[in-house]
């Protein structure tokens, strides 16, 4: 391994080339500062939106519907005097703001000034699902199905099934269909689909049928794979006959390299601890976009970026660090996880902060947040799996430091 003399060393590292990053990226370069790299695993920059060409994008941003390839150029043109190095994976974070890269050539020590993480999320495997059965080719998430079909021109098989209802689940069966492959059914274990609602009249256009209540029991194959076997609540089985699966949705944040490095993470979600400006338990190392809230929207993404970016301007030119109280959010497990996930909070001033937050179940009633024991928010909500909540305005007083304490949201 090269140590510190490498070309790549910079002032702030983004690592990962989607929405958040671009936009973290060109929100830093605006305001000023200098010697700003984007380390990209893949071929080309993008991320994600690179092989989603759904009318999805751009509608929160610029106002008007576009592609993810369209998104994409729109935004990089406005990211000016960044260097973008791509083929290069972010293999590990240290302290010291210094991290490892894979390239062609081999290992790298990295250094730089301030490391921004934007390395998005995935979709969960059929291995996290615990789907049993055998392990033919065949089987892909939503994101490996598009990037078959809009960027390879590829046609991986002829009949699918989609295991998920999420709005990404609604993506892959349009998807099938634009590249005449027969979506067969889709498969949702709960008793409504993920989504909104009315993305059913979808399923419905394309004459695709929901089995609810249902879960895959088995997966048959001889060398390629024939058919899914799928089991209701209520004791029906069904064969349906494919030659692909597509396991969408369940998005995690791709946080590997935060599990492996020096950064605290939340117990509860596995994510990196993150106060409402995006700054973890590093001073130096910030983590914004999929990767801390999977799976919000593309636009919401880049705009999180753009807002990172000016807020880290400002703070390399003060070169201030953290120095107040790290109190954790905390909450149950119908909550999938909340963005930021702790405050941070000095003995002197009060702070007004917003907590966005994803369910897992569905919940219409009142949210509460607490504070060292007090109610400081309480408002009804309908928090749907599929809807991105936000809390406003809740103001946090200056607490005793000594009184060990933390903010929880309740359902009550
Ligand atoms: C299948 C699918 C369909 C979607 N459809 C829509 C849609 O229609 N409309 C919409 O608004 N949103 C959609 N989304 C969501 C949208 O794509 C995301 O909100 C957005 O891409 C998130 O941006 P990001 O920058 O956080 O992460 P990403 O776009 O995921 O970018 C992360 C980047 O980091 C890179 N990376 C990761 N780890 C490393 C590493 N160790 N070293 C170097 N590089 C690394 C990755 O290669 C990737 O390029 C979709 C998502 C998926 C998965």
């Amino acid at each position: 391994m090269t140590d510190f003399d490498s070309d790549f060393n910079c002032d702030v590292a983004i690592i990962g080339s989607g929405p958040a990053g671009i936009g973290a990226a060109t929100a830093l370069a605006e305001r000023g500062v200098k010697n700003i790299t984007i380390f990209e695993r893949e071929e080309h920059i993008g991320g994600i939106p690179r092989h989603t060409k759904h009318l999805t994008f751009g509608l929160v941003a610029f106002k008007r519907p576009m592609t993810g390839p369209a998104f994409i150029k729109k935004i990089l043109a406005r990211c000016k005097n960044v260097t973008i190095r791509t083929n290069i994976s972010v293999i590990a974070i240290k302290q010291d703001s210094t991290f490892e890269v894979a390239t062609a050539q081999g290992l790298q020590t990295v250094k730089a000034k301030h490391i921004i993480l934007a390395t998005g999320a995935r979709e969960s495997t059929r291995h996290a699902r615990l789907v049993s059965g055998m392990r033919p080719r065949g089987i892909v998430s939503t994101a490996a199905l598009q990037q078959f079909i809009y960027s390879f021109g590829a046609r991986p098989f002829n009949q699918a099934v989609v295991v998920g209802t999420e709005l990404v689940s609604f993506s892959a069966i349009w998807t099938l269909w634009r590249a005449k492959i027969k979506p067969v059914a889709m498969i949702e274990r709960n008793h409504r689909i993920t989504a909104y609602r009315p993305a059913v009249l979808l399923a419905k256009i394309l004459r695709v049928p929901i089995y609810y209540n249902s879960q895959i029991t088995n997966i048959e194959s001889i060398n390629t794979l024939k058919a899914v076997s799928i089991m209701s609540d209520s004791g029906v089985k069904q064969v349906l006959n494919c030659d692909g699966i597509i396991f969408s949705g369940k998005f995690v944040g791709e946080n590997s390299l935060a599990v492996a490095s020096h950064l605290l993470l939340n117990p509860q979600t596995d994510i990196p601890f993150i106060d409402e400006n995006w700054q973890t338990s590093d001073s130096d190392v910030t983590v914004i976009g999929n990767a801390v809230h999977p799976a919000d929207m593309g636009d919401q993404c880049y705009l999180e970026g753009l807002k990172l970016g000016s807020f880290l301007a400002d703070k390399l030119a003060q070169n201030t660090v953290n120095s107040a109280e790290f109190i954790p959010i905390e909450h149950s497990s119908d909550i999938k996880m909340t963005t930021p996930n702790m405050v941070r909070l000095d003995n002197e001033t009060s702070k007004t902060i917003n907590i966005c937050f994803h369910v897992s179940k569905i919940y219409w009633g009142l949210v509460t947040v607490k504070f060292a024991g007090k109610t400081v928010y309480k408002k009804r909500h309908r928090c749907m799996p599929a809807r991105r909540i936000t809390l406003k305005n809740i103001r946090l007083d200056p607490f005793d430091i000594n009184d060990k304490t933390s903010i929880e949201i309740c359902f009550s």
